[in-house]
């Protein structure tokens, strides 16, 4: 089991809420391999890479030395339950999922399935799923609007978009991105930018716009301000890409805080526990769309746990330039008329192309 660390810097800086900019993004792949030489890749999401990189080697790959890799159950326990009053939420968790979404992509390749067949799921005869353009990051109103209109003549029929500096100047970026993407649903993503009263009102302006789902408003921990904006706004609230295991999804999910539920495969524990936090999601008739920011490696897990889950509505699909997306894989995941048409091989679906992973490797 080793880590492949990833880094790539952006020629275009990302805009979100509160000044904020990223200029450079990064991954951290899991790569785990059994005895009898099958090799599965998996991806962790939000430590820095180095961090994964040190519990892997340190605390998961002794763990897994000699274990049955198909018993992903029993390994997932073994991982995460030993620590897991002490290590609820975070890095431990991240690093856990990339090593469990490895071990699902070895189940497929060892059983000769793509993973969503693994998981119970079909793709209802289309073999796609709808995607919407993620993301607009922020920029003078008639940018945006310009590249927003330029999704929708791709195909799209979802754009989402990165406010959060202010109600006057929230307004203004929904009121050009309104026109130009006419009937398309149109999201607002907020990156936990405001506090209560500054979420309360910029949740009425954007309802005035028909805003489709409006995305961590506040920061994760308040789940009790979540709730209370779910209940009064008729906006409906996005949250979850920061949130981990179905123990901290059932808090959202009892609390009323959520009615689209964003679970990240790579971060939450794993495509095991994802699936778990979809079906507790269908239990409070709570919509998912599964957070997916990060490589084509990350993508293909969320799809194929979107694939097996009926309560699925939107895949996020990456539209910004970032080399890691695609490039990394032999076959990169296209969109075409606004759907991704699912991996149909063995496991993940998906081969790393090796002299792009060498070009960006950390
Ligand atoms: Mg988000």
């Amino acid at each position: 089991m080793r880590t492949v660390r990833l880094r790539a810097g952006l020629d275009r800086p990302l805009g979100v809420s509160d000044d904020r900019t990223i200029d450079a993004r990064t991954a951290c792949l899991v790569v785990v391999e059994t005895d009898a030489g099958v090799r599965g890749v998996g991806e962790a999401v939000g430590p820095p890479s180095a961090v994964t990189e040190r519990i892997v080697d340190e605390r998961l790959a002794p763990r897994l030395a000699g274990a049955d890799p198909l018993a992903v159950e029993r390994q997932w326990r073994r991982l995460l339950t030993d620590d897991l009053y002490k290590e609820r939420k975070g890095a431990v968790v991240a690093a856990v999922s990339g090593v469990d979404i490895a071990l699902w992509d070895i189940a497929g390749r060892t059983r000769d399935e793509p993973v969503y067949r693994l998981l119970g799921g079909d793709t209802g005869g289309t073999g796609s799923l709808r995607a919407y353009a993620s993301d607009l990051f922020w920029d003078d109103p008639e940018r945006m609007a310009d590249r927003a209109a330029s999704y929708v003549e791709q195909g799209f029929t979802g754009v989402k978009c990165h406010l959060g500096r202010g109600l006057a100047a929230d307004e203004a970026r929904v009121a050009a991105l309104r026109d130009a993407v006419g009937d398309a649903a149109l999201m607002v993503d907020l990156n936990c930018g405001y506090d209560r009263a500054e979420a309360r009102r910029v949740g009425q302006m954007l309802a005035d716009y028909d805003v489709y789902w409006y995305e961590e408003p506040l920061a994760p921990h308040d789940v009790a301000g979540l709730a209370d904006l779910a209940r009064s706004l008729d906006v409906p609230l996005a949250t979850g890409e920061n949130e981990y295991t179905k123990w901290g999804f059932r808090d959202l999910f009892e609390a009323g805080a959520v009615d689209y539920a964003m679970p990240d495969a790579m971060r939450c524990g794993g495509l095991t526990e994802a699936k778990k936090i979809c079906a507790l999601a269908e239990a409070h008739g709570v919509t998912v769309t599964p957070h997916c920011f990060t490589t084509g490696v990350g993508l293909a897990a969320t799809m194929h746990l979107a694939a097996a889950t009926p309560a699925f509505e939107w895949l996020e699909f990456d539209v910004t330039d970032f080399p890691l997306f695609g490039s990394l894989l032999a076959e990169p995941l296209t969109v075409e008329d606004g759907r991704v048409t699912l991996p149909e091989a063995p496991g993940l679906g998906v081969d790393i192309d090796v002299p792009a992973v060498e070009e960006y490797r950390v």
